[in-house]
This record gives structure tokens, sequence and C-alpha cells, in this order.
């Protein structure tokens, strides 16, 4: 019996140790890991240079709080905001925490322009968290049921619409901010038409609104730019990160431009850990070692081997709707439910993987996985598929 609270479906095993893209069970049997712990392991696990900045800090200092000066904190700041050409950066400890400080962020935004109840424009299908105003952001029914009364504020308008979002912005003179992932994740893996976030940009100038991305699972360059807004050379004023940053260690950002910078201010937003010399130094480590191991090019160059190879192994496969990347972040989506391939994976295949949005294979590999990694992936989950197929 668990004392654990059931809220998670979990599978039937437990992983002891890793090492690069392997894990392995207590019966020491190894397990190759195609999704990274959900986009957060991308530099795999046990990585030295994630090992030693970890192990040097706890032997040094682990928390003295937000009422004083963190080095690293500091510098870890200044590290995103020049990878992200922005200016400011509030830590936090996970995803749902960074989008709360964005939504936050929005509010104070609209309330200075003297909106009652001031409103962010939000996805269909949209994955936010799972906080309360986070769930009330997510597009997701399932993600709201039993939540009743949800934060007020959003209003939801389908995904890869900029039309759509034009004429919310015409319709109703309260929006603060728009709110979006660059590529759905928990959603199914959909990539947006080229020019759509553009299309944002344009829009949120135009009405004065806040554009606000969620780069928690498409940021620090798993889709093969830093973040995933830079393939079209735009900058958010808000933009959340989680997941990756730490590689493991909990530790969430919400980042800002010049023109959002300053507006949380002391007594305003805070947390207890958030940016911790801990987690701080580990996302330093992660941020160093993708630099020199070039991961974030790599991850373009492995998407695309990854998807060549399943386009090429499912040609002749009825029942594959679509394959679809960005970078490291992939999906293979199936004309049926396939739920049950994950645990299919497990056992048959020894590999980790996921199934979203019902019909969807999710592949979230680590970026640092190798060309002979990429080669059992493509070979044991096409097989998988066939079989599962027929
Ligand atoms: N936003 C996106 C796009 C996510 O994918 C997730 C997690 O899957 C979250 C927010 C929530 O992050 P966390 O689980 O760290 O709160």
């Amino acid at each position: 019996m668990s004392n654990t609270m059931h809220t998670y479906a979990r599978l039937p095993v437990s992983f002891t140790h890793g090492e690069g893209a392997w894990l392995w069970d207590a019966d020491g049997r190894r397990y190759l890991d195609a999704l990274s712990g959900i986009a957060v392991c991308s530099l795999g696990h046990a990585h030295p240079a994630v090992t030693q900045a970890i192990t040097e800090q706890a032997g040094k200092l682990l928390h003295t709080s937000n009422l004083y000066g963190i080095e690293s904190q500091e510098a870890l700041a200044q590290q995103l905001c020049e990878l992200s050409g922005m200016s400011s950066v509030f830590f936090c400890n996970s995803g749902a925490e960074a989008n709360e400080a964005a939504i936050k962020i929005a509010r104070r935004y609209g309330n200075a322009r003297g909106y009652t109840v001031p409103k962010v424009i939000v996805m269909e299908n949209a994955f936010h968290g799972r906080t309360l105003a986070t769930l009330s952001a997510t597009g997701n029914p399932k993600v709201h049921e039993g939540f009743a009364p949800l934060v007020e504020g959003f209003i939801r308008v389908p995904f890869d619409d900029a039309d759509a979002v034009a004429s919310a912005l015409e319709n109703n003179n309260d929006i603060a901010a728009i709110l979006v992932e660059p590529v759905q994740g928990e959603g199914g893996v959909h990539i947006p038409s080229k020019g759509y976030l553009t299309a944002l940009r344009e829009l949120a100038d135009k009405h004065e609104v806040l554009l606000m991305l969620d780069e928690i699972q498409t940021g620090i360059g798993r889709t093969g730019q830093w973040f995933a807004h830079q393939h079209e050379g735009i900058t958010p004023d808000v933009m959340s990160l989680a997941k990756a940053l730490g590689n493991g260690l909990p530790i969430g950002a919400c980042v800002c431009n010049d023109k959002t910078a300053n507006i949380l201010q002391p007594g305003s937003h805070g947390t207890t850990f958030g940016g911790n010399p801990l987690a701080c130094r580990a996302a330093l480590a992660v941020l160093t070692t993708m630099q020199s191991e070039q991961l974030v090019p790599a991850a373009t160059q492995l998407g695309a081997q990854i998807c060549a190879g399943f386009s090429e192994a499912l040609k002749d496969t009825a029942g594959i709707l679509n394959i679809r990347h960005l970078g490291l972040m992939i999906g293979i989506e199936l004309d049926r439910p396939c739920a049950e391939l994950v645990g299919l994976a497990l056992e048959q295949k020894h590999m980790l993987i996921n199934v979203t949005a019902g019909n969807t294979i999710r592949l979230l590999p680590p970026m640092i996985i190798d060309t002979e990694q990429v080669k059992l992936i493509v070979a044991s989950l096409s097989a998988l598929i066939k079989d599962f197929i027929k």
C-alpha cells in the first residue's frame, strides 16, 4: 500500500540510477530514455558537469533566502538575459510558478491601465500547469474537472489562428496579454504555422498588450534554438521557463523585457526557495554544458535524423496520420488511441516514451543522445508501432 497520494497513474517500474540516456532498474535491467523526465534531463542522467556543480555547492551553501544577495542567481539571470535578449528574471521552483508570475504581471499591467478584470487570451488545447490560475489558463476540460470556480479573466481562442486573436483583441478593450506555447507539448506536439508568433507579436504591439510565451517545455535548446520563439526572430515581453533549466534540480524562471521588468516590485511577489544557490549552480552548469557541447544545434540534427528514420520505417504503415517535430520535440500521430504503447515500449523494448492527446506518441529524448541511440529508438519503436497497428 502506497502512502503517496494517488495523483499519478504510475508505470510498474522505478529506477535506481542513470547515465546519459540510459536508466537502470533495481534488477539491473537497462532502459533507453526517450522522454528525459518530460523534457527535463536534456543533458541525460548524472551528467558529470551538473553532478560536480551540485556537489560543490552542497558542500558550501544550500540556502540563505531571497532576503540576501545570491551570486549564482545573478550570474544565471545574466546568462538567460544574454541568451534571450531580455532584461530581468524572477526565479521560482516550477513551470506552474513561472506562469503564475507571468499571469500576475499581466494582471498588474491591466490593473495599471484601469481594467477591472484584465483578460489574458489563451489557446484551446494549451497546457500551463496545475495551480488554480494555470489550470484555468489551460485549455483542457479534463484539467478543469471538479475545480470550479476557475480563476476568471481568460479568453480562449483556437491555437495557430492569429485571426482569432485579432478578433478577440478587437472585441474586448480590457485585454492585458496573450499567453501561448510556441509548440503545444501536452496538447499533442502541435507546431504552429510559420509566421504565427510574428503575427501575435505584431498584434500585441498594435493593441498594447503583452506577448507572454510559455517556453517551459520548448525552452533551453529543445527545439534547436535556445528558445523556440527565436525560430521566428521575435522577442516576447514575458517568457516562462522551467523543466530543462535545472536538468532535474527544480527551478523555474519568469523572464521579462524592459517593458515588463519593473511591474513586480518588493512586496508584490516572492518565494522562499526560488533561485536558491543549489538550483542556480545546477542551471549554470546546464547552460555552460549546452554551449560547450554545442547541444542546441545538435537538437536540430538529431530531431531531423529521428524523424527521417520514422518516415522511412513507417512509410507503408497505414494508421500513421502525421510525423512532426521541431528539433527534439517529436510527435507521431496515429489514427487511433494508443496510450497502451507506453507500457508496451517499457516492457517489450525497455524504452521510455509518452503518449499525449490520446493518439500522439511524444518523444523528448535527451539532447546528448548519439547516433546509435537514435537508430535504436527508430528501429524499436517503428517495430512496436507496426505491431500495434496490425
Ligand atoms: N507549461 C508547459 C508548456 C508545460 O509543458 C508544463 C509541464 O508539463 C507546465 C507549464 C507546468 O510545469 P510544472 O509541471 O513544472 O509546474
